[in-house]
């Protein structure tokens, strides 16, 4: 059989979760934990075992540290063009196996078919992006201002890095991050997320396929992320850590981190704003509402967390809202009819519960949803909340679920000035028709990323990334996310 045969075979195949979860990922073999034990996966949309992968202790961290810093020497050296030519394949590998990546996706964290989909179209593109980036990495050459000598700025790889990823983009959150390391010249160690590493282990088999060199990239999963992330941490050839995840978390890391003063890009928490003008296109704007809630069921960083909508249009939008979500079809993410999957464990549907549950105690009345199903399965129906009070929980943090709560403003001041009373600063939304305000308005948000008059701000080709406790750094875009990787170095000559 040709390679290109065996590849359309495989294009379309299921996916083998047994396969997915064979071991631990080092110097390119699949390796049993040292301590025996493993950790189960478990699917959102029945809670039932899908299988189980191996719980990587300490000492096995070890051993993917000494791969990872074996391997990068050679990786360094490896002409820009050549690791350009691996990456373009992860990208094309990654496109022929799309499905089988969904539906491995949809399985172990419930999201939707069509948004899973969406998911590995985005996280491939990471690795066409980051292709083409490898091949532009460039210095620069000046006098210095005496006229004394020269100016030399080399931009070198930063060296071996610990990637940590959240379950809810299991293959973008990880390709966003492994793609520009990669192109940069450096090693990695990913630690993806408990509940979800089948699509992580799946995406380094891809990865092996495509040509990268053993010990280049490396895969552990563990029910220890405290101890095994800080042996890594404490080595001296681990030189940057790259998170995403909650805040929380983010600000141990950072501690840790600064313990050994490691290089840290950082991708937090969100509590993003949606704003609605009364001069907004009103379809368009519960055109963009849906997406910026619904995309992953509302589990994004990015997913519109309080809508403030003024007053001349707040009832029309509330009822426009409301029959958006009532209508949508919630079940299980395999499904391929499904618009809204499970959340991912019972403990997100609790969380959810007591948030709404506390708004209404503050006054909220519920338009639709509002109360959790009996399982099996860990779902939230699609909820709209009016009348929501700026002292309730949720206005300060992530619901990370299907519940968009509405808030009314009378003034662009009082919009503008609501929108930024958090101390997160990630993406934020703007609907109005006028463009100098929405321009003002985009200027005074305090986020990393504005929607204005859409609702999706992700793409490979955009800096993606937050102020204030949203994070540090930029992951894409031009140059912003393969320069996490690097480092300057200065040569002063003379001639
Ligand atoms: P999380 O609880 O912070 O976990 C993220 C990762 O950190 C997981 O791999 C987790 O491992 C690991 N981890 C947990 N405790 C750790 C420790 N003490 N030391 C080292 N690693 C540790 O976040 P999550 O619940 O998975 O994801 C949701 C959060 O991520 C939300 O806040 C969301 O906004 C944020 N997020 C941000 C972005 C962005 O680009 N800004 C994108 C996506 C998500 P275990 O799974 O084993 O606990």
């Amino acid at each position: 059989m040709t390679i290109a045969q065996k590849t359309s075979q495989l294009a379309n195949q299921a996916p083998d979760i047994d396969a997915a979860s064979r071991g631990l990922y080092i110097d390119g073999s699949w390796k049993p934990s040292h301590g025996g034990q493993t950790i189960d996966v478990v699917d959102p949309s029945t809670g039932e075992r899908l299988t189980s992968v191996p719980d990587a202790t300490v000492e096995d961290a070890r051993i993917a540290i000494e791969a990872a810093a074996a391997a990068a020497p050679l990786w360094r050296a490896t002409p820009p063009r050549k690791r350009s030519e691996i990456l373009r394949r992860c990208f094309e590998l990654m496109v022929e196996r799309s499905e089988m990546l969904a539906t491995l996706i949809s399985m172990e964290n419930g999201k939707a078919l069509r948004d899973a989909r969406g998911e590995v179209a985005y996280a491939a593109e990471f690795f066409r992006w980051n292709a083409e980036e490898a091949v532009r990495i460039t210095g620069e050459f000046g006098i210095a201002p005496a006229g004394t000598n020269r100016i030399i700025v080399d931009y070198q790889p930063i060296g071996t890095c610990l990637l940590i990823t959240p379950w809810n983009f299991p293959a973008a959150m990880a390709t966003r991050k492994i793609a520009p390391a990669l192109a940069a010249g450096c090693t990695v160690i990913l630690k993806p997320a408990s509940e979800t590493p089948l699509t992580a282990y799946a995406l380094a088999a891809i990865y092996e396929e495509a040509g990268v060199p053993p010990g280049v990239v490396n895969v552990i999963t563990t029910s220890t992320p405290g101890p095994v992330t800080a042996e890594i941490l404490s080595d001296p050839r681990v030189r940057k850590l790259s998170f995403t995840g909650s805040t929380g978390v983010g600000r141990h890391l950072l501690a840790e981190a600064a313990k050994h003063v490691i290089s840290c890009s950082m991708e937090l928490g969100g509590n993003a704003p949606f704003v609605v003008f009364d001069d907004a296109d009103l379809e368009a704007s519960l055109d963009g509402a849906m997406i910026a809630k619904m995309r992953n069921a509302g589990e994004a960083c990015t997913a519109a967390n309080r809508f403030y909508v003024q007053s001349g249009i707040y009832d029309a939008f509330a009822e426009g809202l409301s029959k958006r979500m009532a209508a949508l079809k919630v079940g299980a993410g395999t499904d391929g009819a499904t618009e809204c999957g499970p959340m991912i464990t019972s403990k997100a549907v609790e969380k959810i519960g007591h948030l709404v549950e506390e708004s209404k105690t503050k006054g909220a009345r519920v338009l639709c949803g509002g109360e959790a199903p009996e399982g099996p399965g860990f779902f939230y129906p699609p909820t709209v909340l009016v009348d929501v009070s700026a002292t309730c929980e949720m206005a300060h943090e992530e619901i990370f679920g299907p519940v968009a709560p509405l808030y009314r403003f009378e003034t662009e001041e009082e919009a503008v000035s609501r929108a930024n009373d958090t101390e997160y600063g990630l993406a934020a939304y703007v609907y109005t028709r006028d463009v100098g305000r929405g321009l003002r308005v985009a200027s005074a948000l305090e986020a990393g990323m504005i929607a204005l008059n859409r609702g999706l701000v992700s793409d490979p080709a955009a800096p993606f990334g937050g102020v204030k406790q949203s994070g540090l750094g930029r992951e894409g875009g031009q140059h912003h996310g393969i320069a996490e990787f690097m480092e300057a170095k200065y040569i002063a000559t003379s001639f």
